[in-house]
């Protein structure tokens, strides 16, 4: 099976996330992707990925791909986070992350850490870990 990814960007965060999933793009190629209504859609956009959309962040989005971790259907999370702008739907990122750390998923919250996910995720595609 796959390896199931996550990708959530908030608004000030998706230009960031387009431009890092076109560079891990033959990477994520293989892999399954789940995302955030609006995030999936920008992604999909620029780079043609087959993307399963959920609901958009603020109607659930977070929640619906926690419910998914939870049952041990994604593998692991690219969430960049705006920590300069109050979000409504707080309690739902928290509740996305806090279950990375029960199920002990990688979640990667800024984009350095996103590359460390990527690069290890990149050796996997490619067989060599
Ligand atoms: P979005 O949701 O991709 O639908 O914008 C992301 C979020 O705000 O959690």
């Amino acid at each position: 099976m796959s390896t199931r990814v996550a990708l959530i960007a908030h608004d000030h965060k998706k230009d960031d996330i387009v431009k890092l999933t076109g560079e891990y793009l033959e990477t994520l190629r293989h892999c399954e992707i789940v995302a955030t209504g609006t995030t999936g859609s920008r992604i999909a956009e620029a780079h043609g990925l087959d993307v399963q959309r959920m609901l958009s962040g603020p109607h659930g989005g977070d929640l619906q791909i926690g419910a998914q971790l939870a049952e041990g259907n994604v593998d692991m999370v690219i969430f960049l986070r705006d920590p300069m702008t109050p979000q409504p739907h707080e309690p739902d990122i928290n509740a996305l992350v806090r279950a990375c750390d029960v199920h002990n998923v990688p979640c990667a919250t800024n984009i350095s850490t996103a590359r460390m996910i990527l690069d290890a995720l990149t050796l996997r595609v490619a067989g060599r870990v």
